[in-house]
């Protein structure tokens, strides 16, 4: 992970918290346009996020994920690596 994906990936989960800021928004949309590393990492996040929520749903906590959405999931995964 370069400088720049540091700051992107500082700037996501900071976008949680409070509201970025109209030039931070530029520099993220992008950095995310140009870097394939990130993207996949963004993908990877809400994937995940997908699946905690899904689990929050289920009354006994299995995740079930369309087939679709674990391929999406582990080529995601396996990309980050
Ligand atoms: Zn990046």
């Amino acid at each position: 992970m370069n400088h720049a994906c540091k700051e992107i990936s500082r700037l996501a989960s900071e976008s949680i918290e409070r509201e970025l800021s109209l030039w931070e928004r530029f520099r993220f949309h992008l950095h995310m346009a140009v870097c394939k590393h990130c993207r996949n990492f963004e993908q990877a996040i809400e994937l995940m996020h997908q699946a905690a929520a899904l689990m929050h749903q289920s009354r006994y906590g299995e995740i079930k994920l369309t087939d679709s959405q674990r391929n999406r999931l582990h080529k995601a995964m396996d990309e980050l690596n």
